[in-house]
């Protein structure tokens, strides 16, 4: 490996995708720039937006830094922007083009770096349209899952919002990138510790609030939520989380007679009453606990 380049030679190096030899962490594996390479000379064509050639993956943005007085040190932001036109392919392509419409959900979905929450082996497939492993034999839901969940919440910026099953912690992230107040219960102790060290330390999210618990029952001493979304399916609606929901509340959860088969149930709280509201079968890990399986 060649060691880093100056300002100068960065500046003459923008139109060149191949040969990124001059930073050993940040080689990008051969799949991710021929994807991007692909896109960003697709999107060249149809908007004449040549630009984004000149951008893709320059060294200046290989080795950005984030600014002194910003409050997030993104862990590993240069491994983040290697990723920046898979994400924006993502969201153009398996979201806007099936009907994700919510800009709050996008925008939120084309800032996190899906990749930092999965294995490493797995960045490079991290974009892609399906669901992927976690530890503990837990799986991230497929983006354009996180995406509709997200948009059928029908949230506004700075509400309370609980989420059970905090996983990888990448839904929690998103729906802090999308301006909520975000409640976070995972029953899994070493997901919880993961997560944790993962969302506050290297990403810098200490607002998001992490519980290790059973997730069924809510969060008594937190509730009322304006929304909540479950991550895992269960029977039935846990009436702890029916009770935890705001008045005019709306909760988002897999619910199936079956496991690993379930409808996407979305429920309407209206004054007491619980009105329910199916979007279509969906497959989620078990929602383990005192009101699931
Ligand atoms: N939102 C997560 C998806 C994780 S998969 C992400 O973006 O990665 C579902 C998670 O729900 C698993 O981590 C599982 O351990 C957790 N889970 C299952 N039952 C639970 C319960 N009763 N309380 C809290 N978490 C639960």
């Amino acid at each position: 490996m060649s060691s880093r380049k100056s300002t100068a030679q960065q500046k003459n190096s923008h139109n060149k995708i191949e040969g990124l030899t001059y930073e050993p962490w940040g080689m990008p594996t051969e799949r991710v720039l021929r994807l991007n390479a692909e896109y960003a000379k697709k999107e060249a064509e149809n908007s004449s937006r040549k630009e984004i050639i000149r951008h893709l993956i320059t060294p200046a943005e290989l080795l950005h830094r984030p600014q002194k007085n910003n409050p997030r040190p993104v862990c590993d932001c240069r491994q983040a922007d290697i990723y920046k036109y898979s994400r924006q392919r993502m969201v153009k392509e398996q979201l806007a083009a099936r009907g994700i419409t919510d800009q709050a959900v996008l925008r939120a979905m084309e800032t996190v770096p899906r990749h930092l929450f999965v294995n490493e082996a797995l960045h490079p497939t991290a974009y892609d349209d399906r669901p992927l492993p976690i530890a503990c034999g837990q799986t991230i839901s497929q983006p354009y899952t996180v995406a509709l969940m997200c948009q059928l919440l029908m949230a506004e910026r700075g509400m309370k919002v609980l989420e059970i099953g905090t996983g990888s912690g990448y839904q929690a992230a998103v729906l802090r990138e999308m301006g909520l107040n975000v409640f976070s219960v995972e029953r899994i102790q070493e997901l919880y510790t993961k997560t944790k060290d993962l969302l506050t330390k290297k990403l810098g999210y200490y607002d998001i609030q992490l519980f290790l618990s059973d997730g069924t029952l809510g969060l008594e001493l937190f509730a009322p939520f304006d929304r909540i979304i479950v991550a895992a399916g269960g029977p039935t609606v846990p009436d702890a989380l029916k009770n935890q929901l705001a008045e005019n509340g709306i909760m988002l959860i897999p619910v199936g007679s079956e496991r690993m088969s379930q409808n996407l149930i979305r429920v309407f709280k209206l004054g007491n009453v619980c009105k329910e509201e199916n979007h279509g079968t969906t497959t989620f890990v078990d929602l383990v606990g005192k009101q699931g399986w």
